[in-house]
């Protein structure tokens, strides 16, 4: 197949491509999966939208270091905006703890860039990218994956990988699937100016007004930074209290709206021709929205299994298949502790903060802390008689 880019604006009306692989949506999963598949000699087209890939750039950015680099890709400046050493976690009566690695362990992103360097690499991995179309229909006639688009495009395909994200239209009408709808959040992301704080850390808000999702502000430096409230009800006015209480004198340089997940995965079938991968999986860590690494991870695996099964290249379909189920696990239970968590009043989170300072084990705990396998990681550092003793008596105190 020849390598071709279609820009908006293509008039070439009911043309007919084939691919082996068609991935609908161009977010950071969509691309890291194209990206994935073409590296194993897949003949991938991916359909997105949008014009500009990257844009709107809903997502603060903020992954990890180690896990980042567990995508291969590279820790570039390209897209890296900052690097942090920890968090400050803000309660709501004002306590304040502070988780501190001693060393950079997370980056801020561009998503904008980041979204345009993995496009860059998919297309100049012989990837045929189409802007500015939308996915409408797709059906499986004789094996075959059929995909209409809105220009009137038609693309067939053996397979067909679903990263549409968060309205996943088509993954609901074509497979009757859907993450669970009433666990995402609307959230608006502004980016503001004179925040005044030390940018090497990001700081979560937690407040009673914002019982669902905890507020956030993640420093580019030390002036500008990223600042989001999600919230179910009257978000405007709670953004617009939160920008009062805690940032009376930024300014306002932009503004994103979209919605974080906040619910378990999906069960996904690998046997299927059309499988989801992303936001439009749920493939998203339940306590923080943060998507890329976990959805890119489970996503790569996935990929490489297509791989394996329509050109025999990768073998180690047993490890992928190990993958995509742990990091599932994973995701699924940080979703169970996450609706424990929000379930209680807004009190406990506070006498929370207060057990965890009295405990000291805030001095300890970010070495083993693992942003992403948040449960695993926070389950291996309790489980020892003299932490949990600690805490214990902690919260008799
Ligand atoms: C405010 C905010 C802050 C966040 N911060 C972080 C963070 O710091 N770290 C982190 O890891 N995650 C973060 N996330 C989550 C992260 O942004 C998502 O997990 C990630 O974007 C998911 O990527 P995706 O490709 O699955 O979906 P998306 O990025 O939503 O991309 C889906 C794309 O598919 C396109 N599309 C949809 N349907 C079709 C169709 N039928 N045809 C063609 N195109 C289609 C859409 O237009 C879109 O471009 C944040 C999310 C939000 C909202």
């Amino acid at each position: 197949m020849d390598r071709k880019t279609y820009y908006v604006g293509w008039d070439k009306l009911s043309l007919e491509l084939k691919a082996e692989v068609v991935v609908v949506g161009g977010g950071a999963i969509g691309l890291i999966a194209a990206k994935t598949l073409v590296e194993n000699s897949l003949e991938t087209i991916l359909v997105e939208e949008h014009e500009e890939i990257g844009v709107p750039e809903h997502c603060a950015g903020l992954f990890n270091i180690v896990n980042f680099k567990r995508l291969e890709l590279p820790i570039s400046e390209k897209y890296i905006e900052n690097t942090v050493r920890g968090a400050v976690f803000h309660s709501p009566t004002g306590r304040k703890i502070k988780l501190d690695a001693g060393r950079r362990v997370a980056i801020v992103a561009s998503r904008r860039s980041l979204d345009s360097f993995l496009a860059g690499e998919f297309e100049r991995k012989g990837g045929n990218l189409i802007l500015g179309d939308r996915v409408v229909d797709a059906t499986i006639i004789d094996k075959v994956v059929r995909v209409k688009t809105r220009r009137g495009l038609e693309v067939k395909a053996e397979m067909l990988v679903d990263a549409e994200g968060m309205t996943s239209i088509l993954l609901r009408r074509i497979l009757n699937k859907t993450t669970e709808r009433g666990m995402w959040i609307p959230i608006i992301q502004l980016w503001v100016k004179d925040h005044s704080l030390d940018p090497q850390y990001v700081y979560l808000f937690f407040e009673e007004y914002l019982p669902e999702f905890f507020a956030y502000l993640i420093p580019i430096n030390d002036e500008v930074g990223k600042l989001g409230v999600a919230s179910k009800n009257n978000l405007r006015i709670k953004l617009n209290k939160f920008i009062k209480d805690r940032f009376p004198g930024v300014k306002i340089i932009r503004s994103v709206s979209h919605a974080v997940y906040t619910g378990r995965p999906l069960k996904l079938d690998l046997n299927s021709k059309i499988i989801p991968v992303g936001d439009a999986a749920g493939h998203v860590k339940a306590s923080t929205g943060g998507g890329v690494i976990m959805g890119g991870l489970i996503a790569r695996s996935i990929c490489r299994i297509i791989a394996s099964k329509l050109t025999g290249a990768c073998t180690d379909i047993n490890n992928d298949k190990e993958v995509v189920k742990s990091l599932t696990k994973e995701l699924d239970r940080i979703a169970n502790v996450m609706k424990i968590l929000r379930s209680l009043p807004v009190l406990f989170i506070d006498r929370l903060f207060e057990i965890i300072d009295k405990s000291g084990l805030v001095e300890e705990f970010p070495e083993k802390l693992d942003m992403d396998f948040q449960y695993t990681s926070i389950l291996r550092f309790l489980i020892n008689p003299n932490k949990i003793a600690r805490l214990l008596l902690a919260s008799l105190t």
